[in-house]
């Protein structure tokens, strides 16, 4: 039987199987179109975000074809604080990719931290400014703002630092404040 092929016990001609993956090709890109389209007018994914430019860079790959993902195509996005997870539509196969926009770190007590929280967090606390002042400065940017919860967590991270750095500081000051020719015991 030239020209025919058996599919589930059937046979099939080989031009109406040719026909059928052609317009069933067709209607996955049709697939693709309409999903991207309906994506780009309902998911809320905008303002700023603060990325890791290498980081992103070598995510935005789908992860079951390897093509280059496009950030036109994001559908919809979750986020640790500062740090996001984008969801993308790949343009290739449809597949959904998950996207983080930056690096994360295992912590001493075995948590997974993202880099940027672990730094913010630092920053709102060296510069005085604490969650509430952080947040309303987010809020300026139209950056994520990060929850006071996850705040905390971050904190208790970087507390055994900022207590060393305090320490070091006060006996830094009591050994300038000694009187010279002193002897130290
Ligand atoms: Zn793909």
């Amino acid at each position: 039987m030239s020209g025919q092929l058996k599919y589930k016990n059937k046979f099939i001609k080989k031009n109406v199987l040719e026909k059928r993956l052609k317009s069933f090709a067709a209607m996955r890109a049709g697939r693709i179109a309409k999903r991207i389209k309906a994506s780009a007018s309902s998911n809320n994914v905008s303002g700023r975000r603060i990325v890791e430019l290498d980081t992103l860079a070598d995510n935005l790959e789908c992860h079951k074809c390897g093509k280059e993902l496009s950030l036109k195509n994001i559908v919809d996005e979750t986020h640790s604080g500062l740090n996001s997870i984008l969801h993308i539509v790949c343009c290739q196969c449809s597949e959904l990719t998950k996207v983080s926009t930056g690096k994360t770190h295992t912590t001493e007590n075995n948590h997974k931290h993202s880099d940027i929280n672990t730094k913010v967090v630092f920053g709102a606390i060296h510069s005085g400014i604490g969650c509430v002042g952080l947040n309303k400065l987010l809020s300026c940017l139209s950056i994520p703002t990060i929850s006071e919860d996850l705040y905390k967590q971050y904190e208790s991270e970087i507390a055994p630092v900022l207590e060393e750095v305090a320490k070091e500081s006060s006996e830094k000051a009591a050994e300038e404040e000694r009187p010279v020719g002193s002897k130290t015991s």
